[in-house]
Parts: C-alpha cells; sequence; structure tokens
C-alpha cells in the first residue's frame, strides 16, 4: 500500500459511518473496537431559524438500527492497525502520478514493481481515475474537532439552517483510540467563492455571525481561539462510468464522490472494499473478478449518487426557492407514512441491498 504522506494519517475531523458500513467492519473483525470509540447515532435533526420549525428529523428506524459517528483518527488507526496486523506493507512518501500496465509511477520518477491489479483508492483527487480533477460544488464547509460540551444530544447530529445558505451543525464523534475527552465535529457552511472572504475576516466577526444562528454552540465556539483549528473541506460530485481501467480498479471516492450531506462516503468506500475482496477470493483470474465486482457495486452506487445530487441542495444552495421547498413541501412530506421508514433506509446506506448483491459475489 502506497500513501504519498510521510507518516500514515487521518485528515479532517468526523463521519458517520452508517450501518451498511458497520457490518463491513463487523466483517472485517473491527467493529467491537470501533463501536467502544464511537457515538452512537439514532437521528438527524435540523431546525430553520429564525422560526425554529423542525425541517429535519429522521431517525434510523425500528430494530435498534444505529450509525455510529467516529473521528477519523479513530477510523483510521482501527483500519491501520488491522492491515498491518493483516501483514500489508505499508510505503509512505510515495505520491502517485499515475500507472501502467500494472506498474506505478511516482512523482520524482520512480516507478514501482509489476502487480498482477491496482486498487485505486486516492479518493477524489485520483489521477488514475481522472486526468482533471473535477470541480468543487458551490458550497463546501469548514470542520473543527473539539471538546464534547453544551447542550446537544449526545445521539443525534444536529443543525441549524438559515433558508439554505447557512448552516451550522454538531455532531458527537467519541474519541481517538488512548484518549479519554469525548469530542464534537462542528461545521459551518462556507462557500467555495467566499474562502477567501472568510479568510481575511476577524474570526470574532464570524462567530457572532455563528452565535445568532445557533446560541447554544457558545462553549463549542469559545474553543475555537485560532483559524487554523478550522479546516476548509470542499466537497466534489461525480461518478465515473466504470470502476475497471487498464490493470487498474478503482473504490471509493476515486470512483464515486458526492458531498456529505447523506453521509455516505466512508461507508460506500467501505462496501467497495468488501466486494472487492469478495470478488478477489472467488475468482481466481483478476479480469473476472473486477467484473463481478462492479456488478455488485454499480445498482447501490447510482442509486445514491442521484440520492445525494438530489438532496445536497435542500441543505447548501443559495436558492430561497429550494429552501422554502425543502420547509413546507419536504418536511411535512418527511412526517407521513412511509416516508420515515424511507428516509431512515436511506440514511442507513440500505436501500439497493448492498450487503445482499455483495454475498451473492461469494455465492457465484
Ligand atoms: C467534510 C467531510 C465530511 C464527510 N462526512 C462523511 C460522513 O459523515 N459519512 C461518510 O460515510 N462519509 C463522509 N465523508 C466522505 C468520506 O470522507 C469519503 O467518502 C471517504 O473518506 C473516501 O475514502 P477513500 O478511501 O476513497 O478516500 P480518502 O479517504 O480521501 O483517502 C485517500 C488516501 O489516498 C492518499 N492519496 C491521495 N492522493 C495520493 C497520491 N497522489 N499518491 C499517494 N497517496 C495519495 C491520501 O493521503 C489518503 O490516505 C465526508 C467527507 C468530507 C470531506
Amino acid at each position: 500500500m502506497f500513501d504519498r504522506l510521510d507518516a500514515p494519517q487521518p485528515l479532517g475531523s468526523g463521519l458517520i459511518l452508517q450501518p451498511v458500513g458497520l457490518a463491513v467492519l463487523d466483517a472485517t473483525g473491527v467493529g467491537k473496537r470501533i463501536r467502544e470509540l464511537g457515538a452512537p447515532i439514532r437521528r438527524l435533526f435540523g431546525r430553520v431559524q429564525p422560526s425554529g420549525r423542525v425541517v429535519l428529523d429522521v431517525t434510523y428506524g425500528p430494530g435498534g438500527a444505529e450509525g455510529l459517528a467516529v473521528h477519523r483518527g479513530a477510523l483510521f488507526e482501527v483500519l491501520l492497525d488491522e492491515a498491518k496486523a493483516a501483514g500489508v506493507e505499508i510505503v509512505t512518501a510515495h505520491e502517485v502520478a499515475g500507472a501502467s500496465y500494472g506498474r506505478l509511477e511516482f512523482s520524482g520518477g520512480k516507478t514501482s514493481a509489476k502487480f498482477d491489479l491496482v486498487i485505486d483508492a486516492l479518493g477524489v483527487r485520483s489521477l488514475l481515475a481522472r486526468a482533471k480533477p473535477i470541480p468543487p460544488l458551490p458550497f463546501g464547509a469548514l470542520w473543527a474537532s473539539l471538546d464534547w460540551c453544551g447542550p446537544f444530544d449526545p445521539n443525534a447530529l444536529e443543525q441549524r439552517y438559515e433558508r439554505a445558505s447557512k448552516m451550522v451543525g454538531v455532531l458527537p464523534i467519541g474519541r481517538r483510540p488512548g484518549a479519554t475527552q469525548d469530542q464534537a465535529a462542528f461545521f459551518w457552511s462556507l462557500k467555495h467563492a467566499d474562502h477567501a472572504a472568510w479568510l481575511a475576516t476577524d474570526l470574532d466577526q464570524w462567530k457572532d455571525e455563528v452565535l445568532k444562528l445557533w446560541p447554544e454552540t457558545a462553549p463549542l465556539v469559545e474553543q475555537i481561539r485560532r483559524r487554523e483549528q478550522l479546516v476548509f473541506a470542499s466537497y466534489a460530485h461525480g461518478t465515473l462510468r466504470s470502476p475497471l481501467g487498464r490493470h487498474v480498479v478503482h473504490v471509493g471516492d476515486s470512483w464515486h464522490c458526492a458531498s456529505p450531506q447523506l453521509g455516505q462516503g466512508a461507508n460506500m468506500a467501505l462496501l467497495d472494499a468488501l466486494a472487492l475482496s469478495r470478488a478477489l477470493a472467488a475468482h481466481s483470474a483478476p479480469q473476472d473478478a473486477v467484473m463481478a465486482y462492479a456488478r455488485a457495486r454499480l445498482f447501490h452506487i447510482r442509486l445514491y449518487q442521484l440520492a445525494s445530487w438530489m438532496f445536497t441542495p435542500a441543505y447548501q444552495s443559495d436558492s430561497a426557492a429550494i429552501a422554502w421547498v425543502r420547509d413546507w413541501v419536504m418536511a411535512p412530506v418527511s412526517r407521513v407514512w412511509p416516508t420515515p421508514r424511507i428516509l431512515a433506509a436511506l440514511v442507513a446506506g440500505a436501500i439497493g441491498s448492498p450487503l445482499s448483491a455483495i454475498e451473492a459475489i461469494r455465492d457465484g
């Protein structure tokens, strides 16, 4: 496994592992360890300000289904330990610039040995997937990991909106391995085009804007003393027609990336990884295995990429009309049977039965 970083390390704050993603971690044998570190999530909840109207209220549904919000560091360290224990050789400080007939080309001119198959897990800016990067979506967000405190539900993702153009959110993310303090991921929606202006704005002025939208975030906002505590994450949306290239197969964001509004990206990457490993175990020829992998994942990926594309503007857009539709059409409909069950299944990552499709590889 090659990575460009000097030492393996996570980037960013926290994310929600949905029930399908947790099922993959259970299948990998690390489910128990990650559950000890993360925060169970049972509800996604949002109010529009200043009215306080509830416009998002999704619970995971019957049967005790729940998500698990984790610090990226926790997920990363658990997976890294497991990879090391499995004997994976990890080669750091190698930036992949290309691949040709199973050989990786690194920045600086070195090349790797020849592999039967290259698995491209380089993420959204993978040069193996696209010659040119996908342009960012208009909105991204500032993210920080802060000490958990304040009057927030310890088992919910909570958000406050002003129309769809402003959003602040709090997500409990548990703790990193070895730490005792629970943390919260705090995020503030910000347009890509406004990032430079934000960097030039006084931090206190920005904090006042946040507190005006959601005064109860004061104990979290107080912890932000330096701008560097906030990392700007830009989002992109795109799907390769096929995950198969010449001696290369794409998994995760390099195949399909989306804004995190539906909270599915890491789960989809985990499902891809499980599907590919099952396919490689079931087929001796790599070309048969990658075809089986693509078949098992295509439907679920197309479905969720479409859903993410449709839902993202309801939470991040300048359009007053879209915010109106969210507040006065989507929110009331979301309370009428059977919509709550459909939304619960959508958020859980379960629509399209991705795990059954992966099980079918094993059988076939
Ligand atoms: C702010 C934010 C919040 C999110 N929240 C959620 C959520 O709640 N739930 C969820 O499921 N998903 C969420 N996601 C999406 C999720 O983070 C991604 O879908 C997931 O990390 C994709 O995993 P990946 O392994 O494909 O790529 P990545 O996690 O991006 O990993 C790519 C790896 O490749 C390495 N690399 C990159 N380029 C090179 C190169 N040229 N050479 C060598 N190494 C390289 C990187 O160092 C990194 O280790 C969120 C994303 C963002 C940005």
